[in-house]
């Protein structure tokens, strides 16, 4: 037998099957569960860990060593006036509403997205439309809002299909407006909701023993990257493009976490910024990712109520200024590549870019890789211009100066108004307060400046300075025009920022990868490419007799040797039912050692998906096996080099 026929859509996707496996083999769990558990905190077991092990290494590999990013590790606790500075103690919140009677809180805007598709599901099928109607008891078990096929009309349906494909551009009022027009109440009880209220996603907490300094669990690793921008810049030999790279924990008290990995309290973000001249986005290898198409759900789109996805070379988003610049437009391709290259389905990734009122007031330009799955779309990377505003924020704040500059091949030669003090006079008449004036006319525009002059020359003008007022005449200074030569140019780098949330894409890829074999639903396989998949190879020894140790030791070395990451299944159990066990690791490749392999040195090779076997000798095997893994052949490769195995092995 060399392979069967792989029919992945033989039967739907089970989200059912599929927990039921993660939490079977260990996948995650939830955390302090003999405790009774916390909603949104999960731990992850061996092959979870493992498999987000291996998509982080091919994240560093992907983009921190292809782009020779510089990578951090910044702490997570951080002082309050950090993050009162970025906006996020002010700004970073979600709008919540209350049970009117039983208190229990609800985020608005999911409040609303529920009520509405149960609405126009039960509309659906009221019109005999519904695909497939959902089972009562796989309504519970996902905590759907109830449907009843109840008909709208046709307005009613527009206006609701409206509201879904702009929901992340209301307001809180709007979102409280919309509960009020729509009768949206509380789906688990029917009471009325409150007023949305904001709610900060921060936790909280102090920094040592007299809790006299406030501070936050971080809720991104972005502020990390920015107060070291200068000793980033450094490292750099000052030249600007670079990109700052960071893999770590974040917090968010997120409202009311239900969706698995997909909404945590604590989650692995790996974030890139990437500092940019302000007059100058365009990016080196843009050309590299010209061609590369895009599935794109501009914000027009969305505003005028509709979800369909314009097919773009990244190229031409950027040409037509789609997408806002190329640097990010770079980064959107990077992005797909690396989702497609650990496993995600194509046909299920789409990049949304955000509404005018969603979009953080300072971003520029803000896409999110959106990726489908059985609770609908989910962004998973969220790609922004934030302009200048961190090094901004930070450096208006602290005094640190965070800058770049650039030495100009030409320099710039302009005339400019420029204060002359006579510091002698200056001393005399204000003291201590001398500098201080000075910085404030040093500060002026250059109309500013020109309104002084003028006013000099008229016989006095008056500073304010220190919280004082100050009588300044010509002793004390005078306004010259003057001719610059400037050679430096200082600017505020602006920052292109893709961010992932590595928990939602591990799940995501779950689910795509997870399908059941044609004839037997019960074998749940997920189909992990072999560059991530937790383990590689499986060693399969016919028995666990002593005769097959040598071999199994010889194998398992060699592999080991080769970088490739085995295990070894000796269990009393048949070779199927192990490899079946493995197929819902994802393992991708399994040898099995025989009493052929005893005496003659051979041994098979078998393919997850199509169970494809093919036999050689033990070293040749292994290469192929090794290369396998490497991704430097693909399985049809690999028949091409090894003889099929027909299920017989001649003794002789
Ligand atoms: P944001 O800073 O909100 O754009 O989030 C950046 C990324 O973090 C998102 O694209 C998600 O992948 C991830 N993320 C945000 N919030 C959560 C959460 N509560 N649980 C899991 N992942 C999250």
């Amino acid at each position: 037998m060399v392979a069967i026929s792989v029919n992945k859509n033989a039967h739907p996707f089970d989200k059912t099957r599929l927990d039921a496996l993660l939490n079977r083999r260990f996948f995650y769990a939830p955390a302090f569960e003999i405790y009774g558990g916390v909603a949104g905190l999960y731990d992850y077991g061996p092959p979870g860990s493992a498999l987000q092990a291996n998509i982080i290494a091919e994240w560093r590999r992907h983009f921190i060593i292809e782009e020779h990013m510089l990578e951090l590790d910044t702490t997570i606790m951080t002082p309050a006036p950090v993050f009162e500075t970025s906006g996020h103690v002010a700004r970073f919140a979600d709008w919540m509403v209350k049970d009117t009677k039983t208190g229990d809180v609800l985020r608005a805007d999911h409040l609303v997205k529920a009520v509405l598709e149960a609405r126009l599901a039960g509309d659906k099928e009221a019109r005999g439309l519904a695909s497939q109607p959902v089972k009562e008891d796989d309504k519970k078990k996902k905590k759907k809002v109830k449907t009843t096929a109840v008909k709208l009309e046709d307005r009613v349906v527009a206006e609701y299909e409206n509201i879904l494909a702009q929901l992340d551009n209301y307001s809180g009022p709007e979102l409280g407006q919309i509960c009020r027009q729509y009768s949206i109440t509380n789906p688990d009880t029917g009471n009325e909701v409150s007023e949305p209220q904001q709610f900060n996603l921060m936790f909280a907490s102090s920094i040592g023993p007299t809790g006299q300094h406030p501070g936050y669990l971080r809720p991104e690793t972005a502020q990390g990257h920015f107060l070291n921008f200068s000793r980033l810049l450094e490292f750099n030999n000052g030249r600007i493009p670079f990109a700052s790279a960071h893999i770590g924990k974040s917090f968010r008290n997120e409202i009311s976490p239900r969706a698995g990995l997909l909404r945590v309290r604590e989650f692995t973000m790996a974030e890139i910024e990437h500092y940019v001249d302000p007059e100058n986005k365009s990016h080196e290898r843009f050309g590299e990712v010209r061609d590369v198409m895009l599935a794109l759900l501009a914000r027009t789109t969305q505003a005028s109520g509709r979800t369909e996805v314009s097919h773009m070379s990244v190229g031409d988003a950027v040409a037509k200024s789609v997408v806002a610049n190329e640097t990010l437009g770079y980064f959107l391709a990077r992005v797909q590549q690396f989702l497609l290259r650990i496993g995600i389905d194509p046909a299920r990734l789409r990049f949304r870019q955000h509404m005018a009122n969603e979009m953080a007031h300072y971003a520029t330009d803000c896409w999110d890789a959106e990726i489908h799955n059985s609770t609908g779309w989910t962004e998973c990377v969220g790609c922004a211009d934030r302009a200048a505003y961190d090094l901004s924020v930070h450096s208006a704040k602290t005094g640190h100066s965070l800058v770049a500059r650039q030495a100009l091949k030409v320099p710039i030669v302009s005339e400019k108004l420029v204060p002359e003090f006579n510091k002698k006079n200056f001393g005399k008449t204000f003291g201590r307060d001398s500098s201080a004036i000075q910085q404030t006319v040093s500060g002026f525009s250059e109309e500013g400046l020109a309104k002084l002059h003028g006013e000099l020359a008229q016989g006095s003008t008056i500073i304010s300075a220190n919280g004082k007022e100050f009588t300044l005449t010509s002793d004390h200074l005078s306004i010259e025009r003057k001719t610059i030569k400037q050679s430096i140019r200082e600017f505020t780098p602006n920052v292109i920022e893709p961010s992932f949330g590595l928990g939602r894409i591990l799940y995501i890829l779950l689910e795509h990868s997870f399908w059941c074999r044609e004839q037997d639903v019960e074998r749940g396989v997920l189909s992990l490419p072999p560059i991530i998949a937790p383990t590689k190879v499986l060693i399969v020894p016919l028995s666990a007799r002593e005769e097959f140790d040598p071999l199994v030791r010889e194998v398992s070395l060699k592999l080991r040797k080769a970088g490739v990451y085995s295990r070894v299944d000796d269990s009393n159990t048949s070779i199927g039912k192990r490899y079946a066990r493995n197929d819902e690791l994802g393992t991708p490749f399994g040898l099995t050692l025989d009493f052929a392999s005893v005496q003659k040195r051979t041994m098979t090779l078998r393919e997850r998906d199509t169970t494809g076997q093919l036999i050689g000798d033990i070293d040749g095997v292994i290469s192929v096996v090794t290369d396998l893994v490497q991704g430097t052949i693909a399985w049809a490769d690999a028949c091409k080099t090894l003889p099929a195995y027909d299920g017989v092995q001649a003794v002789d």
